[in-house]
């Protein structure tokens, strides 16, 4: 790749336009006003209007007239029963989110499986179903998500209505064009999954990587220390992190953010040319010892074949340490001390509130977690509480149908007065 030099000289900058007054309340500041007082609810729901006022810092006329908006789209309800003595002035009616009338679907596609699921507005889970890809092709997989997403709807949506649908996958997925760009473990690339799966299910469709996904959902429905700022490592098939502040993730104009899977973490460091110790999976970048190649679940896998123990896949393994088999907890107590080093690093260059630790073997074995923290413990230089800095993902048995539904439920939070083709259906 041909680099630009560094010495360019900046292009000279256009005279700045004046910003007028009439433009200071565009559609995306009311919306997001509407998102924030929707979000407040779902966290402290149920909860008065003043309260919520008083959270959002936004003026009580015009959370009442959110709320107007959100109880018309039945997205909340107001709950039966009144707060505080009677007689005391108007009573209180507390506001909550309504689970009757909608949910989301999400979708999932990992290496050698995909997931659909239905979503309620709370963000749980109300139906799954989990299947191998019989043939990995992008028409194939997304085609048959479809197909199994409405007998889902039939069979467990209680006859509520599917706002829309949110994909989720490793490696790089451009989401404002609705593209998986590449995801080489599966040989995608530039895959207009968007398009593909809104024609497939006449739903809005949005797309995002895993990672980006479940940082989003720690933020709206998991770990409450994640709402200011967290960082997400996601250790699976796939290894990659997310970044998120403020209720937005940061993808990048690249949408690469959180690229980490060849970071130089193993015992041969970076060197290019030194020969991959033994049942260490060969890496694509080339770079013996690189966090992918030395924790990914085949990576592991294959370090437990070489060690003798007859495991079928990762699942397989995964329950035999978690029974106690000594070699297969070693495996995994060595994963956490490697995933706890880059843990370390993310922790120094992001300072988040929290850093969301998704892998198996942490977030089922407490000496594992233990062995993680200990790791970033001697390792970070700004984070002096691992025990409450580092935690497992709030989603651990289900991250893969929580990221897709996380998707769409995190566009509609961000957006919920935005143009949803239900809500006009419904008028
Ligand atoms: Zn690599």
């Amino acid at each position: 790749m041909v680099r630009p030099p560094d010495n360019r000289r900046p292009a000279p900058l256009a005279p700045p336009t004046p910003l007028r007054r009439a433009d200071a309340a565009p559609p995306v500041r009311r919306a997001s006003a509407a998102g924030a007082v929707l979000g407040t609810i779902l966290d402290h729901g149920p909860v008065a209007r003043s309260t919520v006022a008083r959270l959002t810092g936004l003026s009580p006329a015009a959370v009442s007239g959110h709320c107007a908006q959100l109880l018309a789209r039945g997205l909340i309800r107001e709950r039966a029963q009144t707060t505080g003595p009677r007689g005391l002035g108007r009573p209180h009616i507390p506001l909550e989110i309504d689970t009757r009338r909608y949910l989301v679907a999400g979708s999932h596609i990992a290496v050698t499986n995909s997931t659909v699921a239905l979503m309620d507005l709370r963000g749980r889970i109300v139906a799954q179903d989990r299947r191998p890809h019989r043939d990995p092709e992008p028409e194939q997989v997304l085609g048959g998500m479809a197909g199994r997403l409405s007998g889902l709807t039939a069979a467990a949506g209680a006859g509520r209505t599917v706002l829309g649908l949110g994909l989720a996958t490793g490696y790089r997925v451009d989401t404002a064009a609705g593209t998986i760009i590449d995801h080489p473990r599966l040989g995608w690339r530039d895959v207009p999954a968007r398009d593909l799966l809104t024609a497939a299910t006449g739903l809005p469709v949005h797309v995002d990587s895993h990672s980006r996904a479940l940082a989003r959902a720690e933020q709206l429905f998991g770990d409450v220390s994640a709402r200011d700022s967290c960082v997400l490592l996601f250790v699976g098939a796939v290894v990659d992190a997310a970044f998120a502040t403020a209720g937005t993730v940061h993808r990048g104009p690249r949408s690469s953010a959180g690229s980490v899977a060849h970071l130089p973490v193993g015992s041969l460091g970076a060197d290019r040319h030194a020969r991959p110790p033994q049942g260490a999976e060969p890496c694509v970048c080339g770079t013996p010892g690189c966090l992918q190649s030395e924790v990914s679940e085949p990576s592991v896998l294959r370090r437990a074949r070489a060690r003798g123990l007859p495991v079928a896949d990762f699942p397989d393994l995964l329950e035999l340490a978690v029974a106690g088999d000594e070699v297969a907890k070693g495996l995994f107590r060595r994963r956490a001390r490697l995933v706890g080093r880059v843990a370390a690093w993310l922790l120094d260059m992001f300072d988040p509130e929290v850093l969301v630790v998704v892998e198996q073997g942490a977030g089922r074995m407490p000496e594992c977690l233990a062995e993680l923290r200990a790791e970033v413990g001697r390792r970070s230089w700004v984070c002096d509480d691992p025990e409450r800095s580092v935690v497992p993902s709030s989603f651990t048995g289900s991250v893969l149908p929580v990221a897709g539904g996380a998707v769409a439920l995190g566009t509609l939070y961000a957006d919920p007065l935005g143009p949803w083709p239900a809500f006009s259906a419904a008028g």
